[in-house]
C-alpha cells in the first residue's frame, strides 16, 4: 500500500467538522485515504514538503460539460444569451464523435486538476455519431480525476418546438435504455468510489414532462443521483411559466425533482419561496458565477440560499460559456459575486473555499471527499504560497484573494497526479496538440 508524508506544512485548512485551521502540522496518506493529521508524523513512504504551502481540500466540481472544451470563444456565440448561444453551437458538437468526447474531456480534466479538482461531475446530453457516456469516463481513468459523469438527454428538437436540431435528440425509450446500461457498467457506490454515474435529462425546454419523471424515477429504483439545469436567467422562467403554467421549483417538485438525491445547476432566478423549497428538501444547487457572468444570467442568490440552509457547490459549466475552466478562479469569482450584489462582507474567501470543498462534496452526495480528517479519502491540493502571486500576503485567505490559482502537487486517492506542476498520468503537450487539431477541423 502506497504511503506520501506531507511534511510540515504551513497552514493546513482541513475544513473538517469543527473546521479546523493548523500550522507547520503533517498529513499522512496510506492507500486511498487520509490515516493521520498532526505534528511530527513519521513515514516508511514518501515525504512531501509542505514547506511555504497551504494545504486544502481537493476542489470540487459540480458542474461542467466537458466535450464543450473544442468550442471556446467561437464567434457568433461570444456575446449571445443563453438561447442564440445554444444555436449557434449545436451544429457545431453535431459533428463530434467519440474522439473529440474522449479528447475535450482529458483536456478539461487535465484543465481542472492543474486548479486544484480532485472530483468532477460531468453533464453530457448529446451523443453524436456513436459517442457513449464512456468516451468521457475512460478519459477521467487516464488522467486520475474522482468522476462523477451523468447521462444527459435531449429529446425535444425543434420541429417538435424545442431549442436543439432534431438530428441532437434521441427518442426517450433509447434514452432510458442507456440510462439503465451506464448505470449498470459503471456506477460504484462504494465508499471511496472513483466513479458514480448520475441520471440527467438536459433542461426542462429540451425534454419531456415524461422524461423528467422517468428518469426520477430510474434515478430512484437504481440508487443514483439526478442532475439537471434549473432557473438559469429570464429566458428560462419565461420558457416555464408559458409552458407548464408554472415556476421551475413547482415543476422541479411536481416530477420528483427535489431532495438530498438531486443537484440543479445555476438557480440564478430561484425566488424566496424555492430557495425554501430547496432548503426544505436539501436539494443541492451547482453555482456557476463565471457562466452567469458570461452569458449575463445574473447573480444567483448564493447568499441567501446559504443563510436558508441550501446545499450548494461550484461549477466551472461548460467551457463554451466560461470560457475558462479553473475551479480555483471560480471560487474567487463566487466570491466576488456576492460582494457585488450584497457588499463587501457578503462572503469571505474562507467562505467560497468552503463551498469549493466540503460543499461541492457534499452536494454530489459525497461526505467522505471535500475535507482532511481521519478516514476521509485522500483528495488533497498543495498550494505554493512563495511565487510572485501570493508574495507580500498576510493571511491564508490570499489564496483566494491574490493566489496561486495552480497547484504544486495534487493527490486523488491516495495517488500523486500532479507533482510539481506536472500531470504525472498523462502527456499534456502532446494531449493540447491533439485537441489542438481536432478545433481546427471543426472550424473548417
Ligand atoms: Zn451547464
Amino acid at each position: 500500500m502506497s504511503e506520501f508524508l506531507i511534511k510540515n506544512a504551513d497552514t493546513i485548512l482541513t475544513m473538517d467538522d469543527a473546521r479546523q485551521v493548523l500550522h507547520g502540522a503533517d498529513v499522512l496518506i496510506r492507500g486511498g485515504q487520509i490515516a493521520a493529521i498532526g505534528q511530527g508524523l513519521q513515514t516508511s513512504g514518501e515525504v512531501v514538503s509542505g514547506q511555504g504551502c497551504v494545504v486544502t481540500p481537493g476542489l470540487v466540481n459540480t458542474h461542467h460539460h466537458l466535450y464543450q472544451n473544442l468550442t471556446r470563444a467561437v464567434p457568433g456565440a461570444q456575446d449571445a444569451l443563453l438561447f442564440g448561444w445554444l444555436q449557434r453551437l449545436y451544429p457545431v458538437w453535431a459533428r463530434f464523435t467519440p474522439q473529440e468526447m474522449f479528447v475535450s474531456a482529458q483536456l478539461g480534466l487535465a484543465e481542472l486538476a492543474l486548479s486544484g479538482c480532485t472530483l468532477s461531475s460531468d453533464h453530457l446530453y448529446l451523443y453524436p455519431n456513436g459517442a457513449r457516456l464512456e468516451d468521457t469516463i475512460h478519459a477521467a481513468r487516464e488522467v486520475g480525476l474522482r468522476f462523477h459523469p451523468t447521462r444527459g438527454a435531449m429529446s425535444i428538437g425543434e420541429s417538435a418546438g424545442g431549442l436543439p436540431p432534431d438530428s441532437l435528440v434521441e427518442e426517450e425509450h433509447a434514452i432510458l435504455d442507456d440510462m439503465i446500461r451506464v448505470v449498470d457498467a459503471f456506477h460504484d457506490a462504494s465508499e471511496g468510489s472513483m466513479c458514480r454515474v448520475g441520471l440527467a435529462p438536459c433542461s426542462p425546454f429540451s425534454v419531456s414532462r415524461g422524461l423528467m419523471r422517468d428518469a426520477a424515477l430510474l434515478a430512484r429504483d437504481k440508487g443514483v443521483m439526478l442532475h439537471t439545469h434549473l432557473a438559469e436567467n429570464e429566458e428560462d422562467i419565461a420558457y416555464s411559466l408559458a409552458n407548464f403554467g408554472c415556476r421551475p421549483g413547482q415543476y422541479a417538485e411536481e416530477l420528483g425533482w427535489t431532495g438530498d438525491d438531486v443537484w440543479h445547476a445555476h438557480c440564478v432566478k430561484l425566488d424566496l419561496q424555492e430557495i425554501d423549497l430547496f432548503a426544505r428538501t436539501r436539494t443541492g444547487v451547482a453555482h456557476c458565477p463565471c457562466s452567469n457572468c458570461r452569458l449575463g444570467s445574473g447573480i444567483a442568490p448564493v447568499r441567501a440560499m446559504r443563510d436558508a440552509g441550501v446545499p450548494v457547490g461550484l461549477g466551472v459549466d461548460g467551457s463554451a460559456s466560461n470560457d475558462m475552466a479553473s475551479l480555483s478562479a471560480e471560487a474567487r469569482q463566487a466570491m466576488l459575486l456576492q460582494r457585488v450584489a450584497n457588499g463587501a462582507d457578503a462572503m469571505s474567501a474562507y467562505e467560497a473555499l468552503e463551498i469549493a470543498t466540503c460543499g461541492g462534496a457534499d452536494v454530489l452526495g459525497r461526505p467522505d471527499c471535500g475535507r482532511l480528517a481521519p478516514g476521509k479519502r485522500a483528495d488533497i491540493a498543495i498550494w505554493d504560497t512563495r511565487g510572485v502571486a501570493s508574495s507580500g500576503s498576510w493571511d491564508t485567505a490570499a489564496l483566494l484573494l491574490a493566489g496561486p490559482t495552480q497547484v504544486k502537487h495534487l493527490f486523488v486517492e491516495g495517488r500523486q497526479i500532479i507533482r510539481s506542476g506536472e500531470l504525472t498520468t498523462i502527456d499534456l503537450p502532446r494531449l493540447i496538440e491533439r485537441h489542438g487539431q481536432l478545433a481546427q477541423q471543426l472550424m473548417q
